[in-house]
């Protein structure tokens, strides 16, 4: 490692690394509690906050002071792998009881996702303070199960009102700054950070406690094919704000023995269309006609549940079609939906054709291929009452993969496509972190002096917690920055 080159900073008491949600978050609460803290930001001031400032923001709350009815058990039904029972068990009974091998295990702490569901509502009556408004969502796209609250203005009005409370108060923020290590003194404590600033200046600031708010490693091609894979290479960033989430606030926490939490080997996956360039372009339409392959074949059920629900294993399925990519095929009648603006958001017309040749044709899939699929799969439509506000049961008959609700007929032309590809909006693999977002070592104990938020800290498996990313960035980043204050000044 290249010797850093000390400068001339003034001591920290709590350095932040990141600077959306998760950091600004951990920023405001820790001057709050009376800390002088530092950010360091990868971006310029132009584009700071992260993938949070290109997101709607969509919150998994019922109300501002209820989470939805499905929040923990949603996560229950995803927290990890096979689990050992005994350890499940375990689980259950007091931390303090807890085993080390516990206390470092891979999977969704129930003490961290209890914390996290009791800690979100008062985290967002303290961002109405800051002049957030918060609203609820109409029916956000076909059949959504669960309610969702959101900020009006989305992560940018939560940036932009975080950041002006830090600024105001004081608060500094080096931009252009990225962090790359931690520094430890000799008692294992974390005193600070080693940085490179702009034209490749090394930088080196101490302070007593640092909270890594940097994302996950979404915008390191690297990171992403040793844990998710060579397929990756056909995803695409949901924001131009995933490029600067190169995973080193995950990748030091681990070289100095913090405990991985989260599925390394995963992603949450949305439907997205590559030919937008704007941010979050989802294609959510493709239940209501069927997906093909470059060889013009169907692959998967396309309405096996309520979409928002089902999409990411949809579009997980997509990814492992050669190339990476699928078409969602529809006639125009099917293209009829209530909300289109929220189940197409792409700003590219559809391809559109009079035959189904002339689709494959701009499509360059084998025509008799596409022609044969779309035939068979008219055929196992069956009579019934479509229901576009609920799952109709609509399914095929006599054809594999069936498609399980909203099959019906593709046979009024002009035919439409879009085409699909994985969007990468987050990355799963992250930091083991306690309920006050205190970072685990591989044995059990907490790493004095360092904290983590937001995507740096791990939490997801499975299926992703719809509509939690941004609220979990705010929740543990304020229990971030409100302990590391406390403790400072303690
Ligand atoms: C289009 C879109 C729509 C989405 N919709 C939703 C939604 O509706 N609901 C939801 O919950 N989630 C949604 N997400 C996901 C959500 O936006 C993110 O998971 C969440 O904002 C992450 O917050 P964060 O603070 O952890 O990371 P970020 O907001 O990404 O912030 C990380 C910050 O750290 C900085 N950084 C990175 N590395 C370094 C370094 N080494 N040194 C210094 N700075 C560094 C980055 O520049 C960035 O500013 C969406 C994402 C996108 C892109």
């Amino acid at each position: 490692m290249t010797e850093s080159v000390s400068v001339s900073i003034p001591q920290w008491d709590v350095l932040v690394v990141g600077c959306g949600a998760a950091g600004l978050s951990a920023a405001v609460a820790a001057q709050q509690g009376g800390a002088r803290v530092l950010v360091l930001e990868r971006a310029p001031a132009d584009e700071r906050g992260g993938n949070t400032r290109h997101t709607g923001s969509w919150l998994r709350m019922k109300s501002v002071d209820e989470v939805s009815d499905d929040f923990i058990d949603h996560f229950a039904a995803n927290a990890g792998g096979f689990l050992d029972p005994s350890m499940v068990h375990m689980a259950s009974t007091s931390r303090e009881s807890w085993p080390p091998t516990l206390r470092t295990l891979s999977f969704a702490d129930p003490e961290v996702v209890a914390t996290f569901a009791e800690e979100a509502p008062p985290t967002l009556r303290w961002l109405q303070g800051f002049g957030v408004r918060f609203e609820k969502l109409e029916v956000p796209f076909l059949t959504s199960v669960q309610p969702r609250m959101a900020p009006h203005g989305g992560g940018f009005a939560l940036v932009e009102a975080l950041a002006s409370e830090f600024e105001k108060k004081g608060g500094v923020i080096h931009y252009n700054t990225a962090a790359q290590d931690l520094i430890q003194n000799e008692d294992g404590v974390v005193v600070g950070v080693r940085a490179t600033g702009p034209r490749n200046k090394p930088l080196e600031y101490r302070s007593r406690a640092v909270i890594l708010g940097c994302g996950g490693f979404e915008g390191n091609a690297e990171m992403m094919t040793r844990y998710i894979g060579p397929r990756s290479l056909y995803f695409r960033s949901m924001s131009k704000g995933c490029y600067y989430n190169k995973g080193e606030g995950i990748a030091m926490a681990l070289a100095i023995g913090a405990a991985p939490c989260g599925d390394f080997g995963s992603w949450h996956a949305s439907p997205m269309d590559p030919r937008s360039d704007r941010a979050g372009p989802s294609i959510y339409i493709y239940p209501q006609g069927i997906l093909v392959n470059q060889h013009g074949q169907r692959f998967v059920d396309e309405g096996p549940g309520p979409t928002d629900e089902t999409y990411e294993g949809v579009t997980r399925e997509i990814n492992a079609q050669p190339g990476g990519i699928a078409y969602a095929v529809l006639d125009t009648t099917l293209a009829k939906v209530k909300h289109p603006g929220s189940v197409v958001r792409s700003e590219v017309p559809p391809y559109q054709a009079d035959t189904l040749a002339g689709l494959a044709e701009q499509l360059k899939i084998p025509a008799d291929a596409l022609e044969a699929t779309v035939a068979a799969y008219n055929k196992s439509c069956q009579p019934g009452t479509y229901n576009e506000a609920d799952m109709d049961g609509l399914c095929t008959k006599g054809i594999a993969p069936r498609k399980s609700n909203w099959a019906r007929p593709i046979a009024k032309p002009p035919y439409i496509a879009y085409p699909i590809i994985s969007s990468i909006v987050l990355t799963f693999g992250g930091l083991r972190v306690t309920p006050q977002a205190r970072v685990v070592n591989q044995q059990g104990d907490e790493i004095p002096g360092l904290y983590a938020a937001g995507e740096t800290m791990g939490l997801y498996y499975r299926s992703y917690t719809g509509a939690t990313s941004v609220l979990k960035g705010l929740v543990f980043g304020r229990l971030a920055g409100m302990d590391a204050a406390r403790s400072v000044r303690g």
